[in-house]
């Protein structure tokens, strides 16, 4: 059922700016065989804008379809730049936390950062129901007000989970109340103005049911929050006290977003219509989504290249699009009619450092409004 007001204010002065009809449910799910790839769980985005409070959230998201589990792949870790960029978030939060503060990372992962700031001395303990370890310090539930109760902390990290929080407004109420107001947050999402400037129509995925705006922040957290802006401006790391969370959202003058991405699609439509052969690198949730919404029948698209050895020979939710390690492309013998799609910008230089000199274009989608062509 669509959703007809504000999932954060409540308010029916919304409209809808970006609508994908048939996307995967999870983006980040892939499978051993194609024919279960093409039966995956199918979820739809109504991407809806909040006129009074600059929320944006898919009005149409399906939470019964979302069980995570430890089946889950969202880690980049893989990648020496994003562990530079976790070594970046875990400095501007070592900076704030004082000697001994009690801290809890809800929706810890596999806890690559859990364990980086215990590798620092930090007093953490963490809750995720996807994590796969054996650490006594994580529990495998979801944080609430059960698992929650008598859990002591003055600070609360919270890393690419918000955005996937149905009424997250609602929740951080919640946690207002269970942990108090004189706790810290530190709570890192995308940035929305980066998917807005950058017209990142791949950005939009299921998965997340919520889109955060720097002003959104701003708003909620009575002008307080300190936002830091991490990974070259795509992400922000808000902290704030959850004591400054406003108890309700006044309607305020906010951005007003309009039909964002419509251009950019027609654009990377027009050159996947050529007749070369294309491929995506990246099986993350940005490389899934630009397949499904550019190439629904696995046409046009040969391959999706990916360094995670988990996800290749697995296949892309419903495309069926083969991941497959860069060692099974002979990338010697492409062509300049045939592309190559870097999906992350902050990737490409690694990316390209490893493969040997080629004759296709490259396109590194986020560098600039239309892909850069190097
Ligand atoms: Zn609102």
């Amino acid at each position: 059922m669509t959703k007809s007001c504000c999932d954060a204010c409540k308010s029916d002065n919304i409209h809808p700016i970006y609508h994908l009809p048939r996307i995967p449910a999870f983006q980040n799910l892939l499978f051993p065989t194609a024919e279960e790839a093409r039966n995956a769980p199918v979820a739809k985005v109504i991407l809806t804008a909040c006129s009074d409070c600059g929320f944006v959230f898919n009005a149409a998201f399906n939470a019964d379809l979302m069980e995570y589990n430890g089946n889950y792949q969202n880690s980049q870790e893989n990648s020496q730049n994003f562990q530079n960029h976790l070594g970046n978030v875990a400095d501007i939060i070592m900076s704030s936390l004082a000697p001994n503060e009690k801290v809890v990372e809800i929706g810890c992962g596999k806890a690559f950062f859990f364990e980086e700031l215990r590798n620092r001395g930090v007093d953490i303990i963490g809750f995720d129901p996807t994590y796969e370890g054996n650490s006594p310090l994580i529990k495998k539930v979801y944080f609430n007000e059960e698992t929650g109760r008598n859990i002591s902390a003055s600070t609360i990290i919270m890393r690419h989970t918000l955005e996937h929080i149905e009424a997250p407004y609602d929740f951080l109420l919640s946690l207002k109340g269970i942990v108090g107001g004189s706790t810290r947050i530190f709570i890192e999402i995308p940035r929305f103005e980066w998917i807005v400037e950058h017209r990142a129509f791949w950005d939009i995925f299921h998965e997340h049911p919520n889109y955060f705006s720097e002003d959104f922040f701003n708003g909620i957290f009575s002008g307080k929050a300190r936002i830091h802006r991490v990974f070259s401006d795509q992400y922000m790391l808000v902290e704030a006290m959850l004591g400054d969370l406003a108890d309700t959202l006044p309607p305020r003058t906010c951005v007003k977003y309009e039909d964002i991405f419509s251009n950019e699609i027609q654009h990377f439509d027009t050159l996947l219509s050529k007749n070369g052969r294309n491929f995506i690198w990246g099986a993350g949730a940005k490389g899934v989504a630009f397949a499904n919404i550019l190439d629904p029948d696995a046409t046009r698209i040969q391959a999706i290249i990916d360094i995670n050895p988990r996800k290749q020979e697995h296949f892309v939710s419903l495309t069926a699009h083969p991941c497959l390690s860069p060692e099974k492309v002979d990338w010697t013998t492409l062509t300049e009619k045939d592309y190559l799609f870097i999906m992350n910008d902050r990737y490409a230089d690694e990316i390209l450092a490893s493969l040997p000199k080629m004759a296709c274009k490259v396109f590194v989608l986020g560098k600039d409004k239309q892909g850069i062509q190097t």
